[in-house]
């Protein structure tokens, strides 16, 4: 058996193309009607991808395509790993992304700062100060830390929770989406209209049909905002409940990841478990 990371296994539906996926399913136990086609196929792919992974190859994937280098971060340009063991260090070590700084990539030093940056990973479990303190002094440059962490999402913690806790939150925020489309006659007439295209929010285009009444930017300002209270953190705990529900360890055959371009991971790839 094989492991991924949570991150992975998210990375997974980036690129995917799923607008003609028409994947049936069921969302959740209960009905949710602000999402997206789009958003209703990721959703399910995810599902699908936890619950069989070899139904989600045969049936969805394209191969995870390897992002050009840009040299903008330390983890980049790689292919994810999988793990031969659940307890490999580097399995658990799912740090979030780091910056290069500006400094470092215009004195040329970006490979230099990558590769200096990943063999001194272990000074993240420290006082973070000496890691500032060494990159000052191996590349003369000051940082802080903060300014160039780029974190994973606002939703870790929920990562080990159980489902009926799981359960329980997806609940609450749907609650609180409800609530909210009633709050306002504004609220209503705005989301009973554009609900599931929030995606409209971060367009730079006006709103085609927009009968509301309201302006484009009230329309487009409310749709952010729901999308950022309800809609991104509902997807997140929907993600996990599939995964601890169907498989929470994410443990997967090792040739069934290679075929989604996972490499194998080099720090375990000689230990197993028999
Ligand atoms: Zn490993």
């Amino acid at each position: 058996m094989a492991y991924i990371t949570k991150a992975n296994s998210k990375k997974i539906l980036h690129k995917l193309n799923l607008k003609n996926a028409n994947l049936k399913g069921t969302i959740y136990e209960k009905p949710i009607y602000f999402f997206s086609k789009m958003e209703e196929q990721s959703l399910l792919a995810y599902q699908m991808f936890v619950k069989e992974p070899q139904k989600f190859i045969t049936e969805v994937y394209q191969r995870v395509p390897i992002k050009e280098d840009t040299m903008t971060y330390v983890f980049e340009g790689e292919a994810p790993c999988y793990h031969n063991v659940p307890y490999c260090e580097r399995l658990h070590a799912d740090y979030c992304n780091f910056r290069i700084p500006k400094e470092i990539i215009e004195k040329g030093e970006g490979l230099r700062f990558r590769n200096w940056f990943k063999a001194n990973l272990y000074l993240l479990d420290g006082d973070r100060s000496v890691l500032e303190m060494r990159i000052n002094i191996a590349f003369g440059v000051n940082i802080h830390l903060e300014d160039i962490v780029c974190k994973n999402s606002g939703y870790v913690a929920i990562d080990n929770l159980p489902l009926n806790k799981l359960v329980e939150m997806i609940n609450k925020k749907l609650d609180g989406a409800s609530r909210f489309y009633y709050a306002s006659a504004k609220n209503t007439c705005i989301l009973k209209r554009f609900s599931k295209l929030t995606f409209l929010a971060h367009r730079l285009i006006p709103i085609q049909n927009n009968d509301t009444g309201y302006s484009d930017e009230e329309v487009k300002e409310l749709l952010a905002q729901y999308e950022q209270e309800f809609k991104k953190p509902i997807i997140e705990l929907l993600q996990n409940y599939y995964r601890v529900k169907y498989n929470p360890e994410l443990e997967m055959e090792g040739f069934l990841l290679e075929q989604l371009g996972f490499k194998q991971c080099q720090h375990c790839k000689n230990e197993f478990i028999f």
